[in-house]
């Protein structure tokens, strides 16, 4: 039916270190869940009528249970997710397309983002979104129908729309990478809003800029806001549209050593999230549309081929460059403020239940000292009254033989009378 299947090897994608960290840290989990029913197991054994454990140990214990489940089902939601920001039509949409290597935003005159639209990884084979605060699954097979039915969902700027897209078709979102698309920050949004709702949970912030302009104070300000609310925020700035540039070579070096000082002086002096050296490692200048055309065409998609502007081919190495740093930064970044979480929950849960069962021992062995004791003193009360006993039945004996002998006495006394 004309879908490729993506069956790139990606093992070597810097994105494996939040892949492989997922599955040690989900493995652990299932070892910690074991652990905790076992003790719970165990707990029943030891409690009810002269058990060790009281009821109350037991409950303790079993709490656990719900907790750990708990972990595991975020566990196996956690992702790594980037945003995207910029002006209208400065690309983001072509840019999320491209890095997806196919066309599943709707993107171009018309097709202006409105609201805040999530891509992500689906686990079956059916493309569907899902508007916010509805488990509705609306089928999209095709770019043109997700504009419609965004057309047509009239949502407001600030909501979420869920595009689940078949993991196989795409490596990012295989490898559990969610892509966020936003409406301009130039449509005069309640950026409060947009932040706390969106990005607070983001691990990389993606600038999608104009290089046939310049960073605008609207962009700018966005960044600012998000800096205040978010320490020390993980951006890239793309200055999209560089084939513009192929038209005028004679300027070329001068136009980008301007944005790019431009772009630094923004992260390192304005926004201080990173140092100017850091910053330069963040900024490219690539064009997103002929990055998208040239992987539709690998995948041999059907497309309009313009003939593409020279330079071409340094521009698409640029924007590869980009998704390779941004993909060891976003997961290196999820890594640490998803998991460290986790592993620090993890320790936690372990070292309790541990100190629960130490409590059930510890009382069990006083019992057993208790027990051993009381045995002894019985055993000291026994030894006394069998020393009576003795003594008694030795007194009885001597008695009962004096009684006898008296009474025999008595007898032969009489016999002799006799
Ligand atoms: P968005 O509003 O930021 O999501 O922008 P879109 O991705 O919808 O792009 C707006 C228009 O710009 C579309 O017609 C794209 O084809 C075009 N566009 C996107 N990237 C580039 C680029 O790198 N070069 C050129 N020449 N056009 C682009």
């Amino acid at each position: 039916n004309g879908t490729v299947r993506v069956n790139m090897s990606n093992v070597d994608s810097p994105l494996q270190i939040f892949v492989r960290a997922k599955k040690k840290i989900n493995d652990i989990f299932v070892e910690i869940d074991d652990y905790v029913k076992d003790a719970v197991t165990f707990m029943h054994a030891v409690s009810g009528e002269n058990g060790i454990a009281t009821a109350q140990d037991v409950a303790n214990v079993e709490a656990y249970v719900s907790k750990v489940q708990a972990i595991r089902e975020v566990l196996k939601r956690d992702h790594m997710k980037v945003a995207f920001f910029g002006r209208t039509s400065n690309g983001k949409s072509t840019v999320i397309n491209a890095m997806l290597h196919d066309k599943i935003l709707p993107s171009g005159i018309g097709h202006t983002t409105n609201c805040f639209l999530q891509v992500e990884g689906s686990d079956t084979d059916e493309a569907f979104m899902r508007t916010e605060g509805s488990e509705e699954k609306l089928n999209v097979q095709s770019v043109s129908q997700l504009g419609h039915a965004l057309c047509a969902s009239r949502l407001q700027e600030c909501s979420l729309v869920h595009v689940h897209w078949p993991r196989e078709l795409c490596a990012l979102l295989r490898d559990d990478v969610v892509l966020v698309d936003s409406p301009g920050v130039d449509v005069t949004p309640n950026l409060d809003q947009w932040i706390d709702k969106h990005c607070l949970d983001a691990d990389v912030f993606v600038l999608v800029a104009n290089a046939e302009s310049t960073l605008m104070v609207t962009e700018k300000n966005f960044f600012h806001k998000v800096s205040t609310k978010i320490s020390q925020p993980n951006i890239f700035i793309l200055n999209n549209r560089w084939d513009a540039s192929a038209s005028e070579p004679e300027y070329l070096d001068q136009v980008r050593s301007q944005h790019a000082n431009r772009c630094v002086d923004f992260l390192s002096r304005e926004l201080r999230v990173c140092s100017p050296k850091e910053a330069e490692e963040r900024i490219f200048f690539i064009s997103a549309k002929e990055a998208l055309l040239t992987r539709m065409r690998e995948r041999e998609k059907p497309v309009s081929s313009p003939l593409l502007a020279d330079g071409h081919q340094v521009r698409y190495f640029e924007f590869v460059d980009f998704e390779r740093k941004f993909e060891e930064c976003i997961s290196q970044s999820a890594v640490r403020t998803k998991f460290a979480q986790h592993s620090r929950r993890g320790k936690n849960i372990a070292g309790d239940v541990m100190a629960a069962l130490e409590l059930v021992y510890n009382s069990s062995s006083e019992q057993k000292a208790a027990k051993v004791e009381k045995q002894r003193v019985l055993q000291e009360q026994l030894s006394a009254v069998e020393e009576q006993l003795t003594a008694i039945t030795r007194q009885m004996k001597d008695k009962i033989g004096r009684m006898v002998e008296s009474v025999e006495h008595k007898v032969s006394l009489t016999l002799s009378q006799e």
